[in-house]
């Protein structure tokens, strides 16, 4: 049996994704890293669209929280496999570099990027052996693309994401296993509530932040059969905000 596992799937951009894949018929695993309930509420939305699921704390930026999770989950399920991949686990810590304490350098860069290492190199084995179309989604940003004032570690996180989807893309395509980027724009969930939202919205030609839902749409598209061919591809959603 196939599994889709989405990364900081309890709250905004991972519940909407965890939501719209229960139209995929396959369980999902919603991983988190604290909040149970927001978790809890995501696997009940999951439900009630039809679908399956259940919860898979871990903290992502931890190599051998990872590895316990995904082991005790594999013993768990002898027979089961991850097939579908979606690391959209991440968190801002913004401040101008030149203040910037190196505790919040490494906190963005360890969720971002090395979350996506720990938890993609330990599903990648089983995921090329199988040759059954694996799929790995990685949430990047526009940030990453454009890089952005205050955001260095965020930038850094979502760039180095970006060549990493490129460079792995290239490693699995010969297994059928395709691995894309996703790169929104701003996005009305927690991580964008505390910004300034009238003067930024501005900025966007369509006027407006994104809504999960529609990210969640794009993820969905690059996980199903008809992506089949696209791979090393990184996907603005961003309204008209950078192309
Ligand atoms: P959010 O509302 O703040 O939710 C973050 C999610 O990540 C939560 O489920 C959280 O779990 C989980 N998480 C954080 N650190 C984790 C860790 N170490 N291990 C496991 N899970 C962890 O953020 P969001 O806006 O949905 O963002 C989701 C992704 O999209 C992030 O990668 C973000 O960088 C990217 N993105 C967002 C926007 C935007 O405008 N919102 C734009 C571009 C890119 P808990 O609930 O347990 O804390």
């Amino acid at each position: 049996m196939k599994y889709i596992l989405v990364t900081g799937g309890s709250r905004g951009l991972g519940r909407a994704i965890c939501v719209r894949l229960a139209q995929m018929d396959l369980p999902i695993l919603i991983n988190y890293q604290s909040n149970a309930a927001a978790a809890e509420e995501t696997l009940q939305q999951v439900v009630a669209a039809g679908g399956q699921a259940e919860l898979m704390p871990f903290d992502v930026a931890d190599e051998a929280s990872v590895e316990a999770a995904l082991d005790a989950w594999n013993t768990a399920h002898p027979d089961d496999y991850i097939a579908y991949l979606v690391n959209n686990a991440g968190i801002r810590r913004d401040n101008m570099m030149f203040m910037m304490p190196t505790a919040d350098w490494k906190a963005v860069l360890d969720t971002s990027l090395n979350g996506f290492y720990y938890v993609t190199k330990r599903l990648l084995p089983n995921m090329m052996r199988r040759k059954h179309g694996g799929r790995i989604v990685n949430m990047a940003s526009l940030s990453g693309l454009k890089g952005m004032a205050g955001q260095a570690n965020y930038s850094a996180a979502k760039a180095a994401l970006i060549g990493a989807t490129k460079a792995l893309a290239q490693e699995c395509a010969a297994r059928d296993v395709t691995v894309n980027a996703v790169a929104p724009g701003f996005i009305d969930t927690d991580m964008t509530k505390d910004l300034p939202v009238d003067e930024l919205k501005k900025l966007v030609p369509m006027n407006r932040f994104g809504r999960p839902e529609e990210v969640a749409a794009l993820v969905a598209f690059l996980l199903s059969d008809e992506a089949s061919y696209i791979t090393g591809e990184v996907i603005s959603i961003n309204g008209g905000l950078y192309t």
